[in-house]
């Protein structure tokens, strides 16, 4: 098997023993192997974010086990977990969250600064990223004065900066008008497709949902698929 995400009987909930304990995941499994894109559908609050939280070692699970590229994450070090989650696991979220400081370009180049690569390679391939999602021309500008969809097409590009084998978008088009999210949404497919990573993408658009490779549906804490 060419499982990069292995999620096994996952459970998960927030304040424990109080008044206002609420359990969010109750035995979720989910699987996603090398080149599949996996759409995850439910409704606000079923526990997407949980879920991709602990998908993405930001967040550990109760009970249930995290296996990425084979090994146990619950095994590793806290060390270890953030190694694994810089350099195989990119984030896209509803919200650019790009630094507003620094230029498009810069927002990509520097998580690969930090993750060793040479300024000149790092560059290299930020610019090849912005060119596949058509924002090249506008690599020099910072964050505002690019449109909602360059942003966050520019987010894609940081995600991927560091070639991970494990994509996890939470609404990545949730925050633009229809028929920009149609667009971005087709150049992110283009880059998953491309570079043969794996990914979980929760979205609540059903039409975006059927373009992925299959869809699972979140439900009382389980995934089941569509
Ligand atoms: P979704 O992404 O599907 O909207 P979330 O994973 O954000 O759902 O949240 C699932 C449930 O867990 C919600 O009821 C939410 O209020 C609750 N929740 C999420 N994070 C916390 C937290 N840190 N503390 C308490 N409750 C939380």
């Amino acid at each position: 098997m060419n499982n990069v995400l292995e999620l096994a009987a996952i459970t998960k909930g927030y304040n424990k023993g109080k008044p206002n304990e609420v359990t969010v995941l109750q035995g979720a499994d989910l699987v996603a192997a090398k080149g599949e894109v996996v759409a995850l559908v439910a409704p606000s609050g079923a526990g997407k974010s949980t879920l991709l939280h602990i998908a993405g070692l930001l967040d550990t699970p109760d009970s249930g086990a995290v296996t990425i590229n084979g090994t146990d994450m619950t095994s590793l070090s806290d060390r270890k977990r953030t190694a694994v989650r810089r350099g195989e696991v990119g984030f896209i979220y509803q919200f650019h969250h790009l630094l507003p400081e620094f230029t498009a370009l810069e927002n990509i180049v520097l998580p690969q600064l930090a993750n060793g690569i040479s300024d000149a390679d790092a560059t290299k391939h930020a610019m090849d990223l912005l060119d596949r999602v058509g924002v090249a021309p506008r690599a020099k500008h910072r964050p505002a004065a690019l449109s909602g969809g360059e942003q966050q097409r520019v987010a894609f590009c940081r995600a991927l900066a560091n070639k991970p084998s494990l994509l996890l978008a939470d609404e990545p088009t949730g925050n633009l008008d229809p028929d920009t999210s149609d667009r971005v949404f087709d150049a992110l497919m283009e880059l998953v497709r491309d570079t043969g990573l794996a990914a979980v993408i929760a979205t609540h658009n059903l039409d975006l949902a059927a373009r992925m490779d299959r869809t699972v549906r979140m439900d009382q804490g389980r995934l089941s698929p569509a």
